[in-house]
């Protein structure tokens, strides 16, 4: 058959096993052990002589089929499932790193990738090596900090959450150079917007707990890449530290992932909208959203993304108090953190998501304490942006 468009490709593209294959939708193999036929077959299984279940921890068909998908839709030839976001991050730093090693990680991160990379990875004497992506020169930037014991770069784009793009070739081109691998965090982008690996990234990290679920009904991650790092991962630390998926989240997400294309597309689209709008109000200092031509970004979000995302960040004029103001006075708005929900979700960074970071950190990422972060959902742009308008107006 013909190559499938990523639209399709979303809702088909992996089937399960046959004797399942009666059913449209694959069942839930909600199972911790799985029978032996007799000793020497399961023997056999441990051995690796033969494929096949053996302990829902060593695998499952359910999350055997998101993993496939997963891996498809990346563009990898394998991925595994975890049992969250932060557990990806862990399972790819940890594995690729060891005491006495270090990375280089981008500074706009997560809080939870940065309380990781900057405080518990560090008590196992791996050191994370942070960069600012708004330094000019980055690729000398980034020379000045690989050394011989540097075993990975480390970004996330567009970058949370300031939405700073990060160029993925220039960095895959550098971490190339030095023959280690770049690891890049998709999670703002998913992979209907961006394909990291085909860009030369060489894992890809997803908190599926955002876009690929898409419901905000759960906490998982992914990690894609070649069969044999992705083998290594499974193996050592996912066997040993046991951050695996339940089934019925791999499940849930399968579900999830059949809309993502008309899901992003309709974020995207709602994002471009409203970020347009609140660039022309009195009260809005600034907007943050690589689709705006006057984002740093722009050009090279537009090279690598299909569209811009559904995240915007903004600041208000009159600083925090006026910041307060407006995601204490928003309704159709939900006050909380995560994102990539059905939901349009506001939340504070400074005092909220990137809280880890001290101020003089947070200088580094760019991250103001004003500034406001928006994960734009599926409600008609204009019900949020009037939203938004009457608590803006609403600013003494
Ligand atoms: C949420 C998030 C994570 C962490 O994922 P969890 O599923 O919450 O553990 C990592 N990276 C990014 C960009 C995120 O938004």
């Amino acid at each position: 058959m013909k190559k499938l468009t990523r639209e399709t490709e979303i809702v088909h593209g992996i089937h399960a096993e046959p004797v399942t294959s009666l059913d449209l939708v694959p069942p839930i193999h909600m199972t911790s052990t799985f029978k032996f036929q007799d000793v020497d077959q399961g023997a056999d299984l441990f051995s690796g002589k033969r494929d096949g279940y053996i302990y829902t921890r060593l695998g499952n068909p359910t999350v055997d089929l998101l993993e496939r998908k997963i891996a498809v839709l990346e563009g990898g030839e394998s991925s595994a499932a975890t049992a969250s976001g932060m557990a990806a991050v862990a399972a790819v730093a940890m594995t690729l790193a060891a005491p006495g090693d270090n990375f280089v990680s981008c500074s706009t991160v997560y809080g939870g990738t940065f309380a990781l990379f900057n405080t518990d990875l560090a008590r196992f004497d791996i050191r994370a090596r942070f960069i600012s992506p708004r330094l000019s020169g980055i690729r000398e930037e980034i020379e000045q900090r690989i050394d011989a014991k540097t075993r990975f770069l480390y970004v996330e784009t567009p970058a949370n959450p300031t939405l700073d793009i990060i160029d993925i070739s220039l960095w895959a081109d550098v971490a190339g150079f030095h023959g280690i691998p770049l690891v890049v965090d998709n999670t703002f982008a998913s992979p209907y917007l961006q394909h990291p690996l085909a860009l030369g990234a060489d894992l890809v990290i997803h908190s599926a707990t955002k876009y690929l679920g898409g419901h905000g009904d759960l906490i998982g991650g992914v990690i894609v890449g070649s069969d044999r790092m992705i083998r290594h991962i499974k193996a050592s630390y996912m066997k040993h530290f046991g951050p695996v998926m339940s089934p019925f989240n791999a499940w849930l997400i399968l579900r999830g992932i059949k809309t993502l294309a008309l899901r992003m597309a309709r974020h995207s689209d709602s994002a471009f909208t409203i970020a347009e709008r609140l660039s022309s109000h009195p009260r809005v200092a600034a907007v943050f959203y690589p689709g705006l031509p006057t984002h740093p970004g722009h050009m090279v979000a537009r090279r690598q993304m299909k569209k811009y995302g559904g995240m915007i960040a903004f600041e208000v004029r009159g600083g925090i108090p006026a910041g307060k103001t407006v995601m204490n006075t928003v309704t159709l708005c939900t006050l909380a953190v995560s994102l990539g929900d059905c939901e349009t979700l506001i939340q504070h960074p400074a005092s909220m998501t990137h809280a880890v970071y001290s101020p003089a950190e947070r200088r580094l990422a760019g991250i103001s304490d004003g500034l406001i972060r928006l994960s734009v959902g599926l409600e008609h742009p204009d019900d949020i942006m009037g939203d938004l308008k009457q608590a803006l107006d609403g600013i003494s």
